[in-house]
Formats: C-alpha cells, sequence, structure tokens
C-alpha cells in the first residue's frame, strides 16, 4: 500500500490488513495464521508526516528451544516521522539529535511504502527467540527428546556411574554365560 504524500489529509484514519504476501516476511520467521493488522492515524503538517500506528497479528513461530510450532500475538504501537530529505547533510544530523524519541525515516520520492513500514514493524517486534512457554525445558542436546515430556536417560548423568557398573556386572555375567 502506497500512501501520496500530497493527497493525504490534515488527519487520515486507516485500518488495513496485509497479507503474507504482500508482506513478503522471509520464510524461516514462520508463517501467518492471520492477517497483519495495521490501525493508523497519519497526520500531515506540510512535508512532514507522522504515523502512529498498531500493528496485530498471529504468527506461528518454532519454539527456540523445543521447535514446536506455536502462535505467537503480535500487538504493538509505533510512531514515525517522515520529512523530505534534507538537501544539506548538515541538517540530518541536527534533526537526529533533537529527536531521538521517534523513528525518522527521510523519503524521497512523493509517497510512503506502507506495507514496507508494516513489515519492518513485524519484523521488529518478532521475538528473537520465541519460546512455547516460558519455561520451555527444551530438547536434549544429546538424544534430541523433547525434555518437556519428562527427562531422558543421558539428562541422569549423576545415575550414570551406578548404571555403568550394573552394565559391567552384567556384561560379564552374560560373558560368564556365554562362555559356559
Ligand atoms: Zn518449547
Ligand atoms: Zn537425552
Amino acid at each position: 500500500m502506497i500512501l501520496q504524500i500530497d493527497q493525504l489529509h490534515a488527519l487520515t484514519k486507516l485500518s488495513v490488513d496485509f497479507d503474507a504476501q504482500q508482506c513478503d516476511l522471509p520464510r524461516e520467521i514462520g508463517m501467518l495464521v492471520t492477517p497483519i493488522h495495521l490501525d493508523a492515524q497519519v497526520r500531515k503538517v506540510r512535508e512532514e508526516v507522522v504515523i502512529e500506528g498498531q500493528v496485530l497479528a498471529w504468527i506461528q513461530m518454532s519454539c527456540a528451544r523445543c521447535l514446536k510450532p506455536h502462535q505467537v500475538h503480535l500487538d504493538d504501537s509505533f510512531e514515525v516521522k517522515y520529512l523530505p530529505y534534507p538537501k544539506e547533510l548538515d541538517s540530518v544530523e541536527e534533526i537526529e539529535l533533537n529527536e531521538t524519541d521517534m523513528s525518522i525515516i527521510y523519503y524521497t520520492g512523493e509517497d510512503i511504502n506502507l506495507t514496507e513500514l508494516v513489515r519492518e514493524q513485524v519484523l521488529l517486534l518478532l521475538p528473537v527467540k520465541p519460546l512455547c512457554k516460558t519455561d520451555c525445558a527444551g530438547l536434549c542436546p544429546s538424544c534430541g527428546k523433547d525434555l518437556n515430556e519428562g527427562p531422558c536417560f543421558c539428562a541422569k548423568k549423576p545415575v550414570d556411574h551406578r548404571f555403568a557398573v550394573l552394565k559391567d556386572l552384567l556384561s560379564s555375567e552374560l560373558s560368564e554365560k556365554f562362555s559356559e
């Protein structure tokens, strides 16, 4: 979705859905369960455009610990300011120093790519390490068992010793049997 800056009113309210194809999210992130919904207020003062928006979506991601697919709810607001690209580079630095609380994007053409903005917001909101639950036990690094379903044999390291002794006993018994 493209916003033509010269066609924007002083205040434009938007309520738009973006599907997975439009947003072109990297496939490895996961799969959109719902479209990405954007509610936004677009304010324009001369060449300056401020977008206050809220992004809502459900996305299926793999748990960073146990790899199980689970649904992550995205619900967050953002605020960005679009300014015409300054002709002198000095003024860019000045503006950036003065306004640190709001993301500033410089536009060079006559329009704003809203789809691109929503895509970036979603990528910012996605958890770096999505977890199916906060206390997910993950997979055993040696046998790969899902430890949420219970401990695996290799998790009982201290017991291993006794088992080893038992195993030795058993194998010596076995070899005695076989040698008979
Ligand atoms: Zn998990
Ligand atoms: Zn294991």
